[in-house]
């Protein structure tokens, strides 16, 4: 599954000149999948190269695909979602990608049809059945528990487990559009309880992976299998409602302060274009526990990872009028958390619980040790030996945030280098903070 093939290779270039710029997140060799619609058409996949967009359906249409390929393009076109391509496993994909590669690459004379991305508006890649959020950033669970848990501010099972909780799946979203500050309840500074827009939203910066094929319930998925059943991977903005969070999360965990929106970007990264950054996993310290059996084998030790750097920024209302750029928050990168991708999967399945094409897991948090890759609010605005939260300065502008206002934009982006191959984006997952509804009468 980490094979590197034809497709990765760096003296590959494509007829489509945009894709061969040196800073472009979607050269020949990444072949990201999405949902796209322009013109009036019909929501459909496409595969971005360049600034522009494959499409699928027309190109099957136009006889371009034959094979494993055209059966491929087929599950990817048959409705708006690439679940029934998610659901053919690995191979199917891989085929796609290989004829994909073969139809767009430099001194081909076919030309499939493209469609501008500055045309297109994007869709939900897959329709989400489960969303499943992960704590996986022993820097971030640090970071967060020193207030709360000053005892133990990692608690004793992150070490054993990768920690994580059922998330919402309905509000899952990848075109890019508002996201409402939520109403909710909280605890005011005097100790009464209050009801209206949250005063304290964040954002996470987050990885996340899309299940290829599934398991039947009962049947856990063992380790050695798990890359079998993970398609891809997206950038995932997990909005955080902390006021909301810090009173209703106990004794449950958290319920309506992550559920109100989700974002992620639109084009799912495959684990095959993945390939070539593959990292060792997490170098656990000396006095931690070996993860148990059932979470330990030697390609996932040795491969199981992403060497992935990832970024987020800020634009605000106040920057966007001064015609300034944005400003970055955060640079980490994922070989950060520690457990695996994997080792999550593996984990989730190993109850018997049924995961199917489509299903949504995400990493956590994506914090390192540096002050620099800290990847949220909560933790940037809590100096390592403050008491309290307080409001810091964006990058070298007159601008302070301690939580998200409204009209603040969050830009996602994440960037995939090694030597000797061509680096790979993801493209941006962004979303715009939008004032709370009024409550009805
Ligand atoms: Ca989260």
């Amino acid at each position: 599954v980490y094979a590197i093939n034809a497709t990765h290779d760096a003296s590959r270039r494509s007829w489509v000149e945009s894709a061969n710029a040196p800073d472009t997140d979607f050269p020949i060799q990444n072949l990201p999948l999405g949902v796209f619609r322009s013109d009036g058409g019909r929501a459909r996949a496409g595969i971005a190269i360049g600034d522009q967009i494959l499409d699928l359906a027309a190109t099957l249409e136009a006889g371009l695909f034959a094979g494993a390929a055209a059966d491929a393009a087929a599950a990817a076109t048959a409705g708006p979602t690439l679940n029934p391509l998610m659901a053919m496993g690995n191979a199917a994909s891989s085929a796609l990608r290989s004829a994909a590669s073969d139809l767009l690459r430099a001194g081909q004379d076919r030309r499939p049809p493209l469609v501008p991305m500055a045309r297109a508006g994007m869709h939900m890649p897959a329709e989400v059945g489960a969303f499943t959020d992960f704590l996986t950033s022993v820097f971030h669970t640090a970071r967060g528990g020193r207030l709360t848990r000053p005892d133990s501010p990692v608690p004793v099972n992150f070490r054993h487990l990768p920690i994580a909780y059922n998330s919402r799946a309905s509000t899952v979203r990848a075109d890019g559009a508002p996201v409402r500050r939520p109403n909710g309840q909280y605890r005011q500074a005097d100790g009464t309880i209050g009801f209206g827009p949250c005063r304290h939203f964040d954002f996470e910066l987050e990885l996340a992976l899309f299940v290829g094929t599934g398991n039947e319930m009962g049947e856990p998925i063992p380790l050695r299998a798990a890359p079998d059943h993970i398609f891809g991977f997206c950038l995932l903005n997990d909005w955080s409602a902390r006021d909301i969070q810090r009173w209703e999360g106990q004794p449950l965990g958290p319920f309506l302060a992550k559920s109100a929106a989700t974002s992620i970007s639109p084009w799912v990264i495959t684990a095959e274009a993945m390939a070539p950054f593959r990292a060792p996993a997490y170098r656990r310290d000396a006095g931690d526990p070996p993860p148990l059996p059932y979470l330990s084998h030697p390609t996932d030790q040795a491969k199981g990872h992403l060497d992935l750097v990832m970024e987020a920024l800020i634009h605000t209302p106040g920057m966007r009028a001064a015609g300034a750029p944005p400003v970055r928050l955060t640079r980490t990168n994922f070989q950060h958390m520690y457990w695996t991708f994997a080792q999550m999967l593996t984990h989730h399945a190993s109850n018997g619980c049924a995961l199917r094409p489509g299903d949504l897991l995400a990493s956590g948090t994506v914090s390192g040790p540096t002050d620099d890759s800290r990847a949220c609010l909560s933790e940037l605005a809590l100096p390592a030996d403050a008491k309290e939260r307080s409001a810091f300065q964006l990058g070298d502008t007159d601008e302070k945030r301690l939580w998200l206002e409204d009209g603040d934009d969050i830009i996602f982006r994440a960037r995939a280098e090694r030597p000797d191959f061509v680096p790979i984006g993801f493209g941006t997952c962004r979303g715009r903070v939008a004032p709370s509804p009024a409550w009805p009468e």
